[in-house]
């Protein structure tokens, strides 16, 4: 915005720059009272330098404030000028051996994986490369700002923490030297002296809160009368509303409200108007009305100009401090020293502290600047770092209120720094003891969440939005607490245990208060009204979790912690469930004489709760206890004793059963928030806190006590113990129809509790459970992920709980388990389980959710299938428990449980009298099997003279007793093994017998003889004949099931047919064209094939049937027939251009007669091939048309798709079209009129042409003239003589159809509107320069993809391009039927005389500067226009003979002129041949031409070899055109991929493989035409040096190249600022792969103006570089971004992959990230091939939720 001019300002410059920095330092040096000086000195100029008009200038104020302000302050703290003053200290100074650089945001940052102290100890690039740690295994994020490089600091990092530039800093440094002593006294002084008046200056003015008054002893007399009108930042209201209201409350345009906005937002306040009082103070009140509807207002103050001038300042001051402290340790310290002294008001007055305690006051811009200064000062010194750490954490508390009650986000509080305090380790250990930090933080914390239920528990329910968004702001001390415990102690004194025991009781508190939250009822009858809240409750547990995890570490480390914290939690723990006894009448169980008293519960009818943290924190403790041996070294310590397992193991048990029977269906009517809560409870994020460790108490519980009992109990609170009580009562169950549900309910209860005894039993992988280490635990993690399907590393990762290193130990073991398999050119590498993992495999593994245990057992089982393996799949052998556990395993042979596992087999054998299910048996069966293993386990590791405990195979042996009598459970086994019900189970059973057997051989080989071993054969025997008899069956079902798929998949089959009629009818229609082609081509194939010319071989003609894919009808492609036509996508292209700045500027006024040869703003034209009848097509865009009308009304939505524009989908392929192209025969042949009379040679031809040409213009200026001087006329009409044979009167007839011609038309515009992006206008004379140009292009285009690719130029061409490429030639060649004859005819004219001169046209481009191939395809195709006038004999083939013999001279003469200048010395070998002597002859002659300008070169071998490579490009373009254009079949020698198809291509198009012959033959002429071409201006000034030309042959374009390791490319983007708004980093850098360029996207600032519309800097680009098409790399995502216009785009999948060959789409995992050459050049060919847009288009369609983004803002 412009603003006034003040008139004063030059003169008030003036007296300003007058003033001296040195007389005032040297008033300042004698002055008694220094700072009532200094500040009389501020109170003058400050306000003459800041808040001069209504917008800042940032360079002047900076300038003028250093003169006048900094320059004195630098003179006095030096006694010199600091121009050398400062050069001094830093050459005294001894540099700190910490890096401290304060990262930026976007700035790559380094963590080393092996290293790192904790994730948060980061290195900045340089550093990192510097340092061992980039051969480690790293992790690489981008900073979100604030935080700062940890090289040097030695407690980050167990190994290498300094690279190698911070190393050498580190020789000569004594510990704790004072960095003063390298300072001289004087300076000390005087250092201190100024540091303590500006700092505490710039605290007082930043911390003012008056609005119009000043300090008193800043006040002046002639105080201005100017305010300002403040806008302040908040997170509440949107950049939307504020630039709303702004443009309502000042009066401001769109853009400076944006401005406003953008700077509001950035630095936290801005002005909005600036004027007097009143003036000010009526914004400030429109404001406020406008934004206090719903919400709290924007802060708006109206302060007085000094006011803010003064803060300008300060914050200036504050930067200016923390520059110069940069260049010695010895200011840093004194700042420091300032900084932290107390002042005189006592405790919490120093100006660090003033400024912590009025953070949440200052607005976003003040705080990040302090921030800044705190970072480059206190946190830098050692000795300061720790007396700053104290105040931060005496503050601590009152902080953490302020920013909970603040709404600015985070990283703009003080209150983040604890990162950077409570991750030093030192650091934190002295601030638990001296300031009992654990207990502040966990206080504090507690504080913030008041909400109890009446037992004191937490309560979330009916949170109002504050509450939730405060609850939110918490979050962020439980941060703070788990960065105090990340790093554990290696020493423990006394001190540290009280204290950190201290903070374990106020833990405690914290986790009573979640004991037991958010109870539950099972709702019966109706549904619930409403979902109860969870969330909260989760997002605690899930925050709390690896807190949890990291106290039971901490008091891992010391036995007398672990003892002491065991003891408080179980007193707690007492606490939450004292008198759960009470009151109520025990009941008492019993089965098979056992029997036990237990309390009255139900789940299904009492509430019950999810949280149980303390019993679970038990949990954690006690397998500690095991695991470190504690509670066999010390249990006189331990309350043991005191322990009750039934009250241990209650909670849980509940817990667990809540889970069984939401899995039974019994708590329906509970809604989803339930559901949620038990999918949380076993997710990966949570089940370590939570599912793990109830397990674990269980077990815990279960080895204190009688397993009879605790299996009683359990089917107490599964509610099944009557089932089991009662004999039949399974029987008189399911006699009950009506009792459906509940028989399936019951029968998933005793699943589940099946299950959950496998569980108990089995899962011993824990480390002081089991008998195991870490490393075990996580390998089996690993293998039964594997076990359901290979993964890639990032879901594996996924599926592993990390620890609070946010590491998951997988890499240390995945390679002992897995085997990589690399990725291919799509997809991502995978780790596939080792074969000899599978054995392994346990089907009942506690961590598989229902669906991957399906899964996995389908895998395992197939995998056997294809091993020729039997498909049982037997519980794995277990290491053993360690002794605290180690009576768990009797469970499996109490009496109870051989009571269950026979009453579920007794209900299997007698199938149909019981509800029973297969599950049930399948998990008898392997419990049966966890036994013998067991059992064969003791007998294996089992001391001599030791008795073996453990017999269940003994057990099972034995019938069961009255009164049932039933079977042994042996005898019920074998009787299953034939039942033929149990077909999938039988392989399980045959294995549990030969188990059985087994163990029986070692019970009896170790006890006596070996009398037994007939036995076992006997009984292997036997099952032998019946394996014979019951594989013969399973042949026969298998047989039948194969025909019965069969059958239905022949059916499927035909279906498919069916429904995809169209695409089969497509395949066959074009299968049978190629063979009709096929059995052509022997008739020609015998003699040399020429594609034209008078000798042009002959073809028969074909009869071309082809299919309406819409119709299904077929027709034959002929003239005067109905037009069939291809689906067509035309767009702008620049996919060749050699020149990107060059745009067409005006298209009404472009002229695209003659394309440039740097190939700028081409057409392009693709097809997928689809064939309809045209008025097919017609019918199908109209409904299309009229569907997306009424859609659009109704929804409006976009589509991918933009009907307005002519675009639809391919009716078969959906591909994006946007016309049609029609189908035709040869055109040539329709004209070629035969005739076998000489034909005129090049020269002969040349004037004839000339002749024609020149009374075509005499007629066409009468023409235009008609009736002025009539004499004149006629005597033109004289001059006139019609050259013999020509008839320009004559019109010849269009011997096409209406319909093709309508057609012709239609393609022709549609090439015209898209080209040149102009309104439709059929009779435009461009539209047919537009149809030609777009062959020329398109050919050009596919040449370029064939050589980049080494493939050979008439391979086998995809079908729909031969297609498209056959229909876009002849419709070219046949679109001049349809213009204006004397349209064409002035083109052609034209376009000839830029090769033969015509004194008619003044303005025809030199050589120089036109592309040949499009200049021929021009002339071949203008040529019928004037040829169907001449009726002389000459026939149209010897014409595009001679066009193009004449194009290639002219072309020969562009490649001498251009591109053979240099000689490289390696002069020819061979004696020179024919071909360069010519060559050589032929450049001499160039010279002369050219005035011996030209170099001269002496090389004919040189000079040939250029010629030939430059104009292959061309010869190859042509042999494409010609081949298309006359149907004329390719040579086979061309079909195959060769070096050298030169010759051959010669021959094809008719040219001497001599091409200098073409000279040599037309002598005549060519002396005349190469004169004519050089005496052209531009020629001259090319040769004379003034300007450039294209050398051939042209290099193809290609993507920019990009760096292997992604993170040089974040640094990269990290430095890029935005452009437009000052320095400011760029929040969404983005790079054109097209061209290098780096744009700040998805921005306010970066907006554009694109046909009246705003749009993204990417938008805005891509109309510029790619014509409408762009390629971008989103640099912070790792994202590719493909774009089409303003509404069209996609996300493609990045080039960069990690080790594990995935790609990390938003950097969220962090591995380092390398270039995948392959994947890149997959990118760059959908460039080359035009297909960016047809991806997009079918992206879109795959994922209709990209069409509703705004692509253009991007
Ligand atoms: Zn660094
Ligand atoms: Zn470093
Ligand atoms: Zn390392
Ligand atoms: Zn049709
Ligand atoms: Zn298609
Ligand atoms: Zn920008
Ligand atoms: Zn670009």
């Amino acid at each position: 915005m412009a603003s006034e001019p003040e008139p004063e300002v030059p003169a008030m410059d003036q007296s300003l720059l007058e003033c001296s920095a040195e007389e005032t330092a040297g008033k300042w040096l004698q002055s008694t009272d220094l700072t009532r000086e200094v500040y009389q000195h501020l109170a003058h100029y400050v306000p003459k330098i800041y808040c001069r008009g209504p917008n800042p200038f940032p360079q002047k104020e900076d300038m003028l404030a250093q003169h006048v302000l900094l320059g004195p302050m630098e003179w006095y703290l030096c006694g010199e000028d600091p121009a050398f003053g400062f050069p001094k200290l830093e050459q005294a100074n001894k540099p700190s051996h910490l890096c401290g650089r304060v990262f930026k945001v976007g700035e790559p940052t380094y963590s080393c994986r092996d290293c790192a102290v904790d994730p948060t100890c980061v290195l900045c690039m340089e550093c990192f490369l510097g340092s061992i740690h980039r051969d480690h295994r790293y992790r690489m994020t981008t900073s979100g700002g604030g935080g700062f490089c940890d090289c040097g600091d030695a407690e980050a990092w167990k190994e290498g923490p300094y690279c190698e530039k911070h190393e050498l800093n580190t020789s000569e440094i004594e510990e704790e030297e004072d960095p003063l002593v390298h300072l001289p006294e004087d300076v000390i002084a005087r250092t201190y002296n100024i540091f303590a008046i500006m700092f505490h200056y710039a605290v007082e003015i930043l911390t003012w809160e008056k609005e119009s008054e000043l300090p008193a002893d800043l006040e002046i007399v002639e105080k201005s009368d100017t305010y300002y009108c403040m806008l302040f930042n908040d997170e509440v209201h949107t950049y939307e509303q504020v630039i709303y209201t702004l443009q309502k409350a000042v009066n401001c345009t769109q853009k400076e409200a944006i401005g406003f906005a953008t700077t509001v937002d950035r630095d936290g306040r801005r002005s909005v108007r600036y004027g007097d009082f009143p003036y000010c103070e009526q914004a400030k009140s429109v404001i406020v009305r406008n934004t206090s509807r719903q919400t709290k207002p924007l802060k708006v103050q109206v302060m007085h100009s000094s006011i803010v001038a003064h803060q300008n300042f300060g914050l200036k001051l504050l930067s200016w401090l923390g520059s110069i402290i940069g260049c010695s340790d010895g200011l840093r310290r004194i700042l420091c020293q300032v900084g932290l002294q107390e002042g005189p008001d006592g405790e919490n007055s120093s100006l660090v502290d003033r400024l912590m305690l009025n953070d949440s006051k200052l607005w976003k811009g003040a705080r990040s600047v302090y921030h800044q200064l705190f970072m480059s000062s206190l946190l830098m010194d050692l000795k300061y770092k720790k007396l700053f750490a104290v105040r931060f954490a005496k503050n601590y508390e009152r902080l953490q209120s302020d920013y909970v009650t603040d709404d600015h986000d985070r990283e703009f509080s003080v209150a983040d720094l604890s990162v950077q305090i409570f991750t030093v380790p030192s650091l934190a250990r002295m601030l638990i003891t001296q300031e009992n930090l654990l207990t502040i933080i966990i206080k504090t914390f507690m504080d913030h969440l008041r909400h109890r239920d009446a037992q004191g528990r937490f309560q979330f329910e009916r949170y109002t939005a504050l509450q939730a968004f405060k609850f939110r702001r918490v979050q962020s001390l439980i941060l703070d607490l788990k960065y105090v415990l990340i790093s554990k102690p290696t020493e423990w004194s006394d001190d540290l245990r009280q204290k950190f025991l201290e903070g374990f009781d106020a833990f405690l508190e914290l986790l009573k208060c979640m004991q037991g939250m958010d109870p539950i009822t099972r709702q019966v009858g109706q549904h619930i009204e409403m979902e109860p809240e969870w969330e909260a409750a989760f997002t605690l547990q899930m925050k709390l979790t690896h807190v949890i995890s990291m106290m039971q570490d901490w008091c891992a480390l010391d036995e007398k912690v672990l003892i002491e914290a065991y003891k408080k939690c179980l007193a707690v723990l007492m606490q939450c469930h004292g008198g759960f006894t009470d009151g109520e009448q025990p009941v008492t169980l019993s089965i098979c004489g056992h029997s036990v008293e237990t309390i009255r519960y139900c789940v299904s009818q009492e509430k019950v709760s999810i949280h149980l943290p303390v019993s679970r924190l038990l949990a954690g403790l006690h397998v500690l206890l095991s695991k470190s041996e504690v509670a066999y070294k010390f249990p006189e310590l331990l309350p043991l004793s005191e322990l009750s397992p039934p009250m241990l193991i209650e909670h849980p048990l509940r817990c667990l059963v809540l889970c069984a029977q939401v899995h039974a269906g019994m708590w329906r009517r509970n809604g989803f928030s339930l559901v949620n809560q038990i999918y949380y409870y076993h997710n990966v994020k949570c089940r370590r806190e939570m599912f793990d460790k109830d397990i674990i108490m269980l077990q815990t519980g279960v080895s204190m006590m009688d397993p009879n009992h605790f299996l009683m109990i359990m089917l107490s609170r599964f509610e099944l113990y009557q089932i089991f009580s009662t004999p039949d009562f399974g029987k008189r169950l399911s006699s009950e129809i009506a009792h459906k549900d509940i028989v399936q309910q019951n029968n998933t209860l005793i699943e589940e509790m099946l299950y959950l005894i496998i569980m108990l039993v089995g899962e011993r992988f824990c480390p002081g459970v089991g008998q195991v280490n870490a490393t075990d635990e996580i390998k089996r993690e690993i293998i039964h992920q594997l076990s359901i399907k290979p993964m890639a590393h990032s879901e594996l990762v996924k599926s592993l709980p990390e620890d609070e290193n946010k590491e998951t130990g997988m890499e240390s073991v995945i390679e002992a388990v897995a085997h990589f398999k690399k990725p291919g050119l799509t997809g991502r590498g995978m780790y596939e389980l080792k074969p000899e993992c599978a054995k392994e495999f346990n089907l009942y593994f506690y961590h598989f959710s229902r669906a991957e245990q399906s899964k996995a057992e389908e895998a395992q089982r197939k995998l056997k299938r294809q091993n020729r393996e039997d498909t049982a799949l037997p519980p794995p052998i277990l290491p053993p428990f360690c002794p605290l556990f180690a009576s768990l395993v009797n469970i499996l042979q109490s009496d109870v449980m051989l009571y269950i596992m026979r009453t579920i087999l007794h209900w299997a054998v007698e199938h149909n009298g019981y509800a029973w299910s297969e599950s049930m048996l399948q998990r008898v069966l392997h419990l049966i099997g966890m036994a013998l293993q067991e059992e064969k386990q003791h007998l294996e590791n089992v001391m001599e003279e030791h008795v073996v405990t453990f017999t269940f195979t003994q057990k099972i042996s034995k019938p069961g007793e009255a009164p049932n009598n039933s079977p042994s459970i042996l005898a019920m086994l074998e009787t299953l093994q034939n039942a033929p019900y149990l077909e999938v189970h039988k392989d399980m059973i045959k294995w549990i017998l030969k188990t059985f057997n087994a163990i029986k051989k070692m019970r009896k080989s170790s006890s006596s003889s070996s009398v037994a071993e007939t036995e076992g054969t006997i009984m292997e025997e036997s099952s032998r004949d019946k394996d014979k008899a019951e594989r013969k069956r399973k042949a026969e079902i298998a047989r039948l099931r194969r025909e019965k798929v069969m059958a239905q998949m022949s059916e499927m089959q035909r279906n498919f047919i069916d429904e995809n009629k169209d695409l089969f009818q497509q395949t066959l229609a074009e299968d049978a064209s190629h063979s009709a082609v096929l059995d052509n081509s022997p008739v020609v194939s015998d003699m040399t094939l020429t594609a034209l010319g008078p000798a042009q071989t002959q073809v028969p003609k074909q009869r071309q049937f082809v299919t309406c894919i819409l119709c299904q009808e077929e027709q034959e492609v002929k003239v005067e027939s109905k037009a069939m036509v291809l689906a067509a996508f035309v767009q702008r292209s620049t996919v060749l251009s050699k020149n990107r700045s060059k745009v067409i500027q005006d298209p009404e006024k472009y002229d695209p007669l003659f394309m440039h040869p740097d190939l700028s703003c081409g057409t392009h034209t693709g097809s997928c091939g689809h064939i309809m009848h045209a008025h097919c097509w017609q019918r199908y865009f109209d409904s299309v048309q009229a569907k997306e009308q009424r859609r659009q009304q109704r929804l409006r939505l976009h589509t991918s798709y933009d009907v307005e524009n002519g675009e639809f989908l391919c009716p078969l392929c959906e591909c994006l079209s946007n016309t049609v192209i029609p189908l035709l025969l040869p055109p040539r042949n329709i004209f070629n009129k035969l005739n076998f009379s000489d034909q005129p040679n090049l020269t002969q031809w040349i004037r004839t042409v000339s002749q024609q040409i020149k009374a075509l213009q005499i007629l066409r200026k009468e023409e235009s003239i008609p009736n002025i001087a009539s004499s004149k006329n006629s005597e033109n009409m004289d001059e006139l003589q019609l050259p013999e044979g020509f008839r320009p009167d004559f019109h010849p007839k269009n011997p096409y159809s209406d319909s093709i011609k309508e057609m012709l038309t239609t393609f022709g515009t549609a090439t015209y509107k898209v080209g040149l992006k102009v309104h439709p206008n059929e009779e435009d004379p461009r539209v047919p320069i537009m149809c030609w140009g777009s062959c020329a292009y398109t050919i050009q285009s596919i040449e370029r993809i064939l050589s980049d690719e080494d493939k050979p130029l008439f391979g086998p061409l995809p079908c729909r391009l031969d297609d498209c490429l056959r229909s876009l030639t002849r419709f070219a060649a046949a679109h001049w039927t349809v213009a204006l004859l004397s349209v064409v005819q002035g083109h052609f004219c034209k376009l000839f005389a830029s090769l033969v001169p015509n004194d008619s046209y003044g303005d025809l481009p030199c050589i120089l500067d036109i592309d040949m191939f499009h200049l021929l395809v021009g002339l071949v195709l203008a040529f019928p226009a004037l040829q169907c006038q001449d009726f002389s004999g000459i026939s149209l083939g010897t014409g595009d003979l001679h066009i193009f013999h004449l194009v290639t001279m002219a072309h020969i003469i562009q490649i001498l002129l251009t591109s053979c200048t240099e000689e490289n010395g390696m002069d020819q070998e061979t004696p020179a041949g024919e071909e360069e002597l010519a060559v050589l002859a032929l450049y001499k002659t160039l010279r002369q031409c050219t005035g011996s300008v030209l170099k001269e070169i002496s090389s004919g071998w040189h000079l040939w070899r250029s010629v030939r490579a430059g104009i292959m490009p061309f010869l190859k373009c042509s042999a494409l055109f010609f081949h298309y254009l006359n149907g004329v079949p390719s040579p086979p020698e061309i079909q195959v991929p060769g070096t050298n198809h030169f010759e051959h291509l010669c021959n094809y198009l008719s040219l001497p493989s001599n091409l200098i012959c073409l000279f040599q033959e037309n002598s005549e002429i060519t002396k005349l035409l190469i004169e004519s071409w050089c005496q052209n201006i531009e020629v001259k000034r090319y040769l004379e040096g003034e300007r450039d030309a294209i050398s051939y042959p042209r290099e193809s374009n290609k993507l920019i190249d990009l760096p292997e390791d992604y993170s040089s490319l974040i640094n990269q983007a990290s430095n890029f600022s935005c452009p437009k708004s000052g320095g400011d980093k760029s929040r969404a850098p983005t790079l054109c792969l097209v061209c290098g360029t780096l744009l700040c996207s998805q921005s306010y600032c970066c907006q554009a103006e694109l046909e009246g519309e705003d749009v993204g800097a990417c938008t805005a680009h891509t109309h510029s570089c790619g014509s409408g098409v762009g390629i971008f790399l989103r640099v912070r995502e790792c994202q590719v971004l493909f774009l089409a216009g303003k509404t069209k785009g996609c996300f493609y999948s990045p080039p960069y992959l990690d080790d594990y060959g995935e790609t990390d789409q938003g950097l969220r995992r962090g591995n380092p990230l390398h270039l995948c050459k392959e994947r890149f050049k997959k990118i760059q060919k959908l460039w080359h091939q035009h297909s960016i847009t047809e991806e997009i288009g079918h992206a879109q369609e795959a994922n209709q939720t990209l069409v509703g983004i705004d692509w253009q803002h991007l």
